[in-house]
């Protein structure tokens, strides 16, 4: 199967509205899109296009061709529900959330038989984490520490 990216996401999404794709357009959809997961904007596409809102000229809102932003506010919104619902949906390259490797050290530092692999958390799970603490994806770790420092003090305090 054909690695999807943003810009073969753009170009179905053209065919889908008979739309001769553009290439100020496709860059448009890159600048905006592509702190965005595919299949989050992927989900994002097919829900703008069973949007039957009416819009102001009457038709409804799916049968227009969505702009970049039209799709990052719709991401944006469900990941917000999902975080809400503290619910973890999964990237379609792990299993639910665990990925198995064959290489590298594990993070205890120990070096991963080749054989037998070793699970390994998927960037996805990661995200939704960073998602569930509220800071940026680049503070999780430190976040993950202060809790554990936090967990530990309440364990010496009791
Ligand atoms: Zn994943």
């Amino acid at each position: 199967m054909q690695q999807q990216t943003l810009e073969s996401l753009y170009r179905s999404a053209c065919s889908s509205y008979s739309r001769v794709p553009n290439p100020d357009q496709c860059f448009a959809w890159e600048s905006v899109l592509s702190k965005f997961r595919l299949d989050e904007i992927g989900r994002a596409l097919v829900e703008w296009q069973a949007d039957v809102t009416e819009e102001y000229d009457g038709r409804p809102r799916g049968k227009t061709f969505p702009s970049p932003a039209d799709l990052a506010v719709i991401v944006v919104r469900n990941k917000r529900i999902n975080t809400a619902q503290r619910q973890f949906t999964p990237c379609n390259s792990c299993d639910a959330g665990w990925i198995r490797v064959f290489q590298g050290t594990t993070v205890a530092g120990k070096q991963i038989d080749a054989k037998v692999g070793a699970l390994r958390r998927c960037e996805c799970w990661w995200e939704y984490l960073a998602e569930y603490y509220g800071v940026p994806r680049s503070e999780l770790a430190a976040k993950l520490a202060k809790l554990k420092r936090d967990r530990e003090k309440r364990k010496r305090a009791a």
